[in-house]
């Protein structure tokens, strides 16, 4: 046999491990403001709305191909307006280490009289940003699980407090309290109203500091440690249910109201977002996700 046989062969045998590497796709911030526009067209998505049903049955189907376990946790939202059906969308891609690395977001958004309250990014953006991980985890080789989780449930119907807020996220915290599945998480990220221009991510000090540490480590790394605020703030988040049972949790939230000022009214439309913000989260959080 030639030698520039053998050569190709061997080229040809490479190219085919590398195949399914080569088919998934980098984090595309265009694909996510893609998503983001879809969801806000769905209009107001507050519990127990046809829109928000409409919504996750597009979230669902978009989850489809993505050789991923969906799983619908439905549950009871016990509101001030009453008992609501609501349901948490997860999404697993399944590893072999027995340990879970877990992304999540809420879907849902703010009840608000005059219901012209579309949440693009308040809402909008982790929901778009999750789907758009889920079309990159499909070809990204991981030995842990990765769960990708919509939370149902996240604002306050009333004043936000400990019994109205956070309605999804305290409820799988506890569902997986209870079935074992928080002691195998190593780490959970936790995204709420990234999509917005002037990107400043909190430094929510509530959260863990190694997944603190880490991320911002990762920020600067490549090249994006400016839109990672150093001075720390604090906020109440999907994250807290999880970091009250000890584990290792952090919030990435741009909750700089002052700059937001549409922030929970119906200015908090598709022209707030950007796509580059997009683009920075997905880029820090592929390389994360890499090193955890
Ligand atoms: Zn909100």
């Amino acid at each position: 046999m030639h030698r520039k046989k053998i050569v190709l062969i061997v080229l040809w045998i490479a190219a085919g491990w590398m195949a399914p590497a080569a088919h998934a796709h980098e984090f595309s911030g265009a694909r996510a403001m893609d998503y983001a526009r879809k969801a806000v067209a769905f209009g107001p998505r507050p519990p127990g709305s046809a829109a928000l049903r409409n919504l996750r049955a597009y979230i669902v189907a978009q989850l489809k191909p993505c050789g991923c376990e969906v799983t619908q946790d439905s549950f009871t939202g016990h509101t001030p307006a009453g008992p609501l059906a609501m349901v948490n969308v997860i999404a697993r891609f399944p590893g072999r280490s027995g340990r879970a690395l877990v992304l999540t977001g809420h879907y849902d958004t703010k009840k608000m009289a005059g219901g012209r309250f579309v949440g693009a990014d308040d809402g909008g953006s982790s929901t778009a940003f999750l789907l758009e991980m889920a079309a990159t985890l499909q070809g990204m080789p991981h030995d842990d699980d990765i769960d990708l989780v919509w939370f149902d449930g996240e604002e306050a119907f009333g004043q936000w407090s400990e019994t109205d807020s956070l309605y999804g996220s305290r409820h799988l915290a506890g569902r997986w309290a209870a079935d074992g599945t928080l002691s195998r998480i190593k780490a959970l990220i936790n995204v709420d109203m990234i999509g917005g221009k002037d990107l400043h991510v909190m430094n929510e000090e509530n959260s863990s500091l190694a997944l603190r540490k880490l991320i911002w480590s990762t920020a600067e790394r490549i090249g994006y440690g400016k839109y990672f605020d150093n001075a720390p703030g604090s906020t109440d988040d999907d994250h807290m249910p999880f970091v009250k049972l000890g584990v290792n949790a952090v919030d990435l939230i741009d909750f700089d109201t002052a700059k937001k000022t549409y922030w929970h009214t119906p200015e908090d439309t598709l022209d707030k977002l950007a796509t580059h913000s997009f683009e920075v989260l997905g880029a820090v959080l592929t390389e994360v996700l890499k090193q955890l």
